[in-house]
């Protein structure tokens, strides 16, 4: 490693983008050159500094920041069509459904086959009371005249 790699370490570690692990070297390298001793003082002091003034900017500009993002009208269900909702209870959900759907379907298969049944039986009564009906022996019916009034 140059002097050019310890001194973007050095970079590294002060953004807070690098563990101190990766830094042991650097503090070896450090006490033997003069160059990147006087790299990491500025740029500490540098960090220092851009971290008052990030921390000094007036926390009213936030709210003035947020006060003008306008906010995005969206149309009433959309929170909820687009809700994010766990896999598991997904899943959980399609498995209901489908066992619902199967029961219903069983439901209705037994109805069916309940009607047809009915419809058997039905058809199976008609046919004997026809049976029974010509079975009679013919009746000669004479009207037989009901005068209450003589
Ligand atoms: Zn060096």
């Amino acid at each position: 490693m140059n002097c050019t790699d310890y001194q973007n370490r050095i970079l590294d570690f002060i953004d807070g983008q690098s563990a101190a692990d990766n830094f042991n070297d650097v503090f070896f390298h450090l006490p033997v050159c003069a160059e990147c001793r006087e790299f990491f003082q500025t740029a500490a002091k540098v960090n220092s500094a851009v971290s008052i003034q990030k921390e000094s900017y007036p926390a009213s500009l936030d709210i003035k920041i947020a006060a003008n993002i306008p906010v995005n009208s969206k149309p009433l269900f959309a929170g909820v069509l687009t809700y994010r909702i766990p896999a598991y209870f997904a899943a959980a959900l399609l498995l209901i459904m489908i066992f619902a759907g199967l029961t219903a379907m069983k439901e209705l298969n037994y109805y069916r086959s309940s009607l047809e049944r009915t419809s058997i039986q039905l058809d199976e009564q008609i046919h004997k009371t026809e049976l029974l009906f010509h079975s009679l022996a013919p009746v000669e019916v004479t009207p037989v005249k009901q005068n209450y009034y003589y």
